[in-house]
C-alpha cells in the first residue's frame, strides 16, 4: 500500500503542486537550499533528520526537478552538492506564504527573533509573499533577504548563496 496518494494527474494545479511540494521534509529542504545549506552534512544537522528520510527525500525532489545534484571537490573524492533548479526557485513565494501565514496564525517560542523577509533593492519589509509593495518589484532570489529565526548571524542575501 503506497504511502499516500498520488494526485500527479489531478487537474487542479494546487493538488499536483502538492504532489510535488506536499511534504514537510520537501518544503523544509527547499528552505534550507535557499538559505545556502547545500550539502548533505548541513542538511541533516539543520533538519534533525536520519540519513535515509533525507536521503530518500533528496532523490524525491531530485527526481522531480526540483534540484539537482551538483559535483563538487574534485575528481578523487567526488561529492555532491544540491541546487535549486528554476522549478525550485519558482518554489519561493510558497515558503513566503508559508511564513507569512505561520507568523499570522501561529505562537512562535518566546526564544525566537522574528523572521525577516527583507527587499533588498529598498531595504523594507515584505508585504507579501511574491511582491514588494514598497518599491513595487517582483520579489524573486535576487532582491531577497532572510533573517532567519533559529540562526545567529547577519542576514541571507538569497542571490549570493542560491
Ligand atoms: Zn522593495
Amino acid at each position: 500500500m503506497p504511502l499516500r496518494s498520488d494526485w500527479s494527474d489531478k487537474p487542479c494545479p494546487i493538488a499536483r503542486s502538492l504532489d510535488v511540494l506536499g511534504d514537510p521534509w520537501t518544503l523544509l529542504v527547499l528552505r534550507e537550499l535557499f538559505a545556502g545549506n547545500v550539502r548533505f552534512e548541513g542538511l541533516r544537522t539543520a533538519l534533525g533528520s536520519s540519513d535515509n528520510v533525507l536521503a530518500a527525500r533528496l532523490a524525491r525532489m531530485t527526481e522531480a526537478g526540483l534540484v539537482a545534484r551538483i559535483p563538487y571537490g574534485g575528481t578523487v573524492r567526488p561529492r555532491v552538492e544540491y541546487r535549486l533548479t528554476d522549478a525550485g526557485r519558482d518554489a519561493l513565494p510558497v515558503l513566503h506564504a508559508l511564513a507569512n501565514w505561520g507568523a499570522k496564525h501561529t505562537t512562535a517560542p518566546q526564544w525566537a527573533r522574528p523572521m525577516a523577509i527583507t527587499c533588498t533593492e529598498c531595504g523594507q519589509p515584505a508585504q507579501s509573499a511574491d511582491w514588494c509593495t514598497s518599491c513595487n518589484q517582483p520579489l524573486t532570489v535576487e532582491r531577497t533577504e532572510w533573517t532567519r529565526p533559529g540562526a545567529d548571524g547577519p542576514p541571507v542575501h538569497l542571490a549570493a548563496v542560491v
